[in-house]
């Protein structure tokens, strides 16, 4: 348990939490008391009936993806969970091999270990279309959220990294070199406290479970499961026979006529791309994370 600085409530305090989100009043504060600064929140743009939709047809540009899947997918349940992000605005001055830089970035920090591997830990926030913090709005949604496990501090250290690299990415494919970059004068930094709005969806197929994860601001599917049509795994299977058929076909003439070499190399190539398309009959649903630049 903490104390909310503002209000006096009592917060509770989750294992790993270094900023706590007081839910009587909205203040984000550190638990060493420190000041948050700004905190900001997406806001649901999409319900879920939409998200689900734009999901749907999003899946349908994938060609394995059944014919009747927007007739026959039920989203079965969901939760939305608002994830917290350090967002950086920096300016400053960046020195590369060809000199230095002034360079304006945003960055964007995911601030609790859980997102670490995962796709939130790659989406890019913008501040645009931010609102202020409020916890009757997520209660509303019926949401909740998860408080970062980062500092302010620790993440200050990342979101320099992670400039420096945006810098060195735009220089490098600008000037068609491959370059590192370093700040080495901060002009400005701001950081700001973001909640984005992530759903977490199971919907049904065919009698099975698959999983899929959209923000709920933009409706940007951030991870889905999708199943694969039936004639897919077939002709995959049928490739893979034929593939290991050839293969000890070459075997067999390559050995007549005293080409082993030949006939080995050939063997191994072709075994491989028979097993490569058992691989894909067999994997029942395939895995497709996708990511848009935003
Ligand atoms: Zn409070």
């Amino acid at each position: 348990m903490a104390t909310c600085p503002y209000c006096g409530g009592e917060v509770e305090r989750k294992q790993g939490e270094v900023v706590l989100t007081c839910p009587y009043c909205g203040t984000a504060f550190t638990v060493d008391r420190g000041d948050v600064g700004e905190h900001l929140m997406g806001r649901v743009n999409y319900d879920l009936h939409q998200v689900f939709n734009t999901f749907k047809i999003w899946a349908l540009r994938i060609p394995e993806t059944p014919n009747d899947f927007y007739e026959k997918a039920h989203l079965k349940n969901f939760e939305l969970v608002f994830y917290p992000y350090w967002v950086y605005e920096i300016t400053g001055y960046f020195s590369t091999q060809t000199g230095a830089e002034k360079s304006a970035v945003e960055v964007s920090v995911p601030s609790h270990t859980m997102m670490r591997g995962t796709p939130l830990e790659r989406a890019k926030l913008s501040l645009s279309g931010k609102v202020f913090y409020s916890n009757r709005y997520v209660v509303q949604r019926g949401g909740r959220i998860v408080n970062p496990s980062l500092s302010p501090e620790e993440a200050d250290s990342i979101a320099i990294s992670f400039a420096e690299e945006i810098v060195a990415r735009r220089l490098s494919s600008r000037l068609g070199l491959s370059l590192s970059a370093r700040l080495e004068k901060i002009e400005t930094m701001k950081r700001k406290l973001i909640h984005e709005p992530v759903y977490h969806c199971l919907y049904e197929y065919n009698g099975r479970n698959y999983r899929f994860m959209s923000d709920a601001s933009d409706s940007r599917v951030l991870y889905a499961e999708i199943p694969v049509e039936l004639k897919f795994r077939v002709a995959a299977l049928v490739g893979g026979i034929s593939s290991f058929a050839a293969g000890v076909t070459t075997l067999i003439v390559g050995l007549a006529l005293k080409m082993s070499l030949f006939a080995f190399t050939s063997l191994a190539g072709l075994a491989l791309i028979g097993f490569y398309c058992f691989y894909k009959a067999f994997l029942s649903k395939t895995t497709v994370r996708q990511f848009f630049a935003s």
